[in-house]
């Protein structure tokens, strides 16, 4: 009887559903992409439909796969794609419009219009937050401005908004049938709305994006029974008792629950969280500020973030656009087939820069080519453009805390590249550490649900499960990285003022 976790993760590429046991292994998991929508240059969107449906397979694959069914399971936990916007009819469940995706850049013109008035970061100090594109505000007020008879609607409260794990939630309790509109404070604060010391919806705010209060989702803590999976889905009367949203979930799994801890996670982008504890640090250094996770009625914590737009997603890019890998983990073996770079650097600035520069007007750049350049060359260039600009977070991270960090433990799709992660060593500095489990944001969000339902009962008990897998040293000189390092940055600024 209820020996396990089950949680679902809706990330960018795909969702998952993993069930975990007491000790934080994984029993089972589903797993299933879902379509990437590019309409134009700069957008991005997702079909909601498809990603609720894909919702429902990968539960039902990942319990059937172990042989379990709603009996074993205590509790549900969700982790999300930070920021992707959902907007839906309440009455019939339908969403208006695709899911704007975080690394959607559409809503560009609406940030220089509201940065008119009080500059780019105008509600910095409230929300911890620049205005930029990536953050769900924008894209609401997009959807508002741009589909028919939308904004009418939502006046009238027929629509809500949410981001994935809203979406997900909303329908597993039951959608037009009951569903519970509720947010937690991490997917809260990367809205742009909400109020980092009350962790509430800044009615202000919402007054200037001209978003009714009534869409928003009621923000609650990170772990706690929000409802239970309605009766006629898969789990039926489960409770739904965690939600974290990605990389909050990753540094959650990472058990980095002290200030001072820190995780990188290597997926689609790149994104570093420093915990910074229950104080609210504003960063000096392009480093954005933000819930790291609520547990109950205890205190929330702060962290500190560095987004990186494209990492994993270059690699894509290179399959995808280029055709010059068929698929992902290829690009290992293209790499290894050169000695090193060859003198090419990429800037991947595909949706402009994230931190630490926060540059809209970069567009992608490929330097130091010779008629030597081969496509190992590239391929390893794309490799190191991720330890590269992680190297630049880390030092804002540094910058901002005062205390260098002593190692990093790492986490996310890429991590399996083993000379990727030398390299990112050898680039930092210091070692990098990856754990036994990788899908740490997964875990993170078992963790979160099954805290509030006593399966575990408390952090040191997660602690505990915790186990170091491989550990890289840094091994290349001081004059070498340093070199490595006065190249990027070179090449970095010939990414920017790009846009017309
Ligand atoms: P997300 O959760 O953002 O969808 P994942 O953590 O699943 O991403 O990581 C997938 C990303 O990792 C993809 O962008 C893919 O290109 C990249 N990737 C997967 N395997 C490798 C590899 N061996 N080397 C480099 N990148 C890889």
């Amino acid at each position: 009887m209820n020996q396990y976790v089950i949680a679902i993760d809706q990330g960018t590429t795909s969702t998952r559903a993993i069930v975990f046991d007491h000790s934080g292994s994984i029993v089972s998991s589903g797993q299933m992409e879902h379509e990437q929508i590019f309409p134009q240059a700069g957008w991005v969107e997702h079909d909601a439909a498809e990603i609720w449906n894909n919702t429902r397979e990968v539960i039902g694959s990942a319990l059937s796969k172990a042989n379990l069914t709603r009996h074993d399971i205590a509790a549900v936990g969700i982790t999300n794609q930070r920021e992707t916007a959902v907007v839906w009819d309440k009455n019939t469940g339908e969403p208006v419009y695709n899911a704007i995706v975080w690394q959607d850049t559409r809503t560009q013109p609406i940030v220089d219009e509201l940065a008119k008035d009080g500059g780019g970061d105008r509600f910095k100090q409230k929300v911890g937050l620049p205005l930029a594109t990536y953050f769900s505000g924008t894209k609401i007020k997009w959807i508002l401005d741009n589909v028919d008879g939308a904004r009418e609607r939502a006046e009238a409260g027929d629509l809500l908004f949410g981001n994935t794990d809203a979406w997900v939630l909303w329908n597993l309790t039951g959608g037009t049938d009951g569903g519970v509109h509720v947010t937690d404070v991490t997917n809260a604060s990367r809205t742009l709305f909400m109020d980092l010391e009350t962790l509430q919806w800044d009615q202000e705010i919402l007054d200037i994006f001209g978003v009714p209060a009534s869409m928003m989702p009621a923000i609650k803590s990170s772990s706690e029974v929000y409802g239970h999976v309605h009766t006629s889905q898969l789990l039926r009367e489960t409770p739904v008792a965690g939600i974290l949203g990605d990389q909050q979930a990753a540094t959650f799994g990472q058990a980095a629950f002290q200030a001072g801890e820190a995780k990188n996670t290597y997926g689609t982008g790149c994104f570093l969280i420093f915990n910074t504890g229950e104080e609210i640090v504003h960063s000096k250094n392009g480093l954005l500020t933000t819930l790291g996770y609520k547990l109950g009625d205890q205190k929330p914590h702060y962290a500190l973030e560095g987004s990186i737009a494209v990492t994993g997603s270059l690699i894509q890019w290179l399959r995808d656009n280029l055709g010059m890998i068929s698929s992902a983990p290829q690009v290992e073996e293209l790499a290894a087939a050169v000695e090193d770079n060859g003198g090419v650097y990429i800037v991947p600035a595909f949706s402009g820069l994230f931190a630490p520069y926060w540059r809209a007007d970069a567009r992608g750049a490929i330097v130091g080519l010779t008629r030597y350049a081969n496509k190992g060359h590239i391929a390893r260039a794309a490799l190191e453009a991720t330890a590269f600009q992680t190297r630049e977070v880390l030092d804002a991270v540094n910058a901002d805390s005062g205390v260098p960090l002593t190692e990093l433990k790492v986490d996310g799709g890429m991590v399996a590249n083993d000379a990727l992660m030398q390299f990112q060593a050898d680039i930092l500095g210091v070692p990098v550490v990856r754990p036994k489990v990788i899908e740490t944001t997964a875990l993170g969000a078992a963790y979160a649900a099954g805290l509030a339902v006593g399966f575990w009962n408390d952090l040191g008990e997660l602690s505990a499960n915790w186990g170091e897998d491989k550990r890289w040293e840094p091994q290349m000189d001081k004059a070498e990285q340093e070199r490595q390092l006065r190249l990027w940055k070179k090449a970095v600024t010939k990414s920017m003022d790009w846009v017309d």
